[in-house]
């Protein structure tokens, strides 16, 4: 339930909302849009709570129910949308955000050297996983925290924030002494354990969509992670499991403008897990920014032909480069930035 109130509301009109609130044993969220201030009520289930109870105080405009199962997560909750920024660069305003980079770490030259080309050209953030959730026990799992050591020396190197992935809650603690973003991989994206810990942290949270959950699931998944306490949350389509065997997995265009129209969470879209092909990476990146996504995470290797996981779905630098400058064009279309 959300406690609306009146343009201008004077602070302790607010005040007294907030206390009311938390005399009922709830938590509180403020949003302090431009125009007014939203009160929402956390942990509550809305139908315990009398609407009259806020209703009767000064300031308040309106009381809503939020009908999605969703809270924080919805449009409902915040006035426009969220803006997350990493040291600088940021994900869901007017730039489009670019995650680039390797599907895993596999050395320090390899991970320095894509790195700074994917920064040359035109990567906001560097992504490169060290712990990976791979489908075989047998292939490689990513080098633990070595591999996050790397990425915090391309960091250094190259000023690009860093985006890695956390497979489970023993893991967050290490993960996050290295990484700028917590990303939750496709085969995590239901493990309420793992979201809980991520939202006891003070770090974005990229969660990515699982191969089988529905926009509501993914959207729910990012409700556990706002509703701990971290208001820093993206959620990332990257392609869903369907009777079409041509391509890796199929990804869900349709997902961009639903999420958007029903959350302020910022969405990147990930055309190459998506599609699982390098040539089929561009022509969905276009889609997905014309769809109005607020960033693209795309996988970068030097020399894919050699990639220890997802060499096919992987760019080189050069196309990479060339994917850039189109992609601006198409922003710009879309009235947005690259
Ligand atoms: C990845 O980003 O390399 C990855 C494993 O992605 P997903 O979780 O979407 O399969
Ligand atoms: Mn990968």
């Amino acid at each position: 339930m959300i406690v609306i109130m009146k343009q201008g509301a004077a602070p302790e009109r607010i005040e007294a909302v907030v206390k009311r609130v938390e005399e009922m044993g709830y938590k509180v969220h403020l949003s302090r849009g431009e125009a007014r201030t939203i009160v929402g009520i956390i942990g509550a289930d809305d139908y315990k709570i009398h609407q009259d109870s806020f209703l009767a105080l000064d300031g308040v405009e309106n009381v809503v129910r939020i009908m999605q199962p969703f809270k924080l997560a919805s449009r409902d909750f915040v006035e426009g949308n969220t803006c997350i920024d990493v040291n600088g660069a940021k994900i869901g305003g007017e730039q489009i955000a670019v995650f680039a980079g390797p599907c895993s770490v596999e050395s320090r030259e390899m991970i320095l050297e894509t790195a700074h080309m994917v920064k040359e050209g035109g990567a906001t953030f560097l992504r490169g996983g060290a712990f990976k959730p791979r489908s075989s026990p047998y292939s490689f799992q990513g080098l633990g925290e070595e591999g996050l050591q790397y990425l915090a020396e391309a960091r250094e190197q190259t000023g690009l924030p860093v985006i890695t992935e956390v497979m489970s809650p023993d893991e967050v603690e290490v993960v996050g002494e290295y990484t700028d973003i917590f990303q939750v991989g496709a085969r995590n994206t239901q493990n309420y354990s793992l979201l809980k810990a991520l939202s006891r942290t003070s770090k974005p949270v990229f969660v990515k969509r699982g191969m089988s959950t529905t926009i509501q699931e993914l959207l729910m998944s990012a409700e556990y992670v706002l509703s701990g306490g971290n208001m820093q949350v993206m959620v990332c389509e990257r392609g869903i499991r369907t009777f079409e065997p041509y391509t890796r997995f199929t990804f869900d265009v349709n997902a961009i403008p639903a999420i958007k129209e029903l959350s302020h969470l910022p969405v990147i879209a990930d055309p190459a897990h998506g599609t699982g092909k390098w040539e089929l990476v561009g022509a969905v990146a276009k889609a997905a920014v014309a769809a109005g996504a607020d960033g693209i995470m795309v996988e970068v290797h030097p020399d894919p032909s050699k990639a220890w996981s997802d060499g096919a779905q992987s760019l080189t630098p050069k196309r990479f480069t060339k994917l850039m400058q189109e992609l601006r064009a198409v922003a710009e279309a879309v009235g947005r930035k690259m």
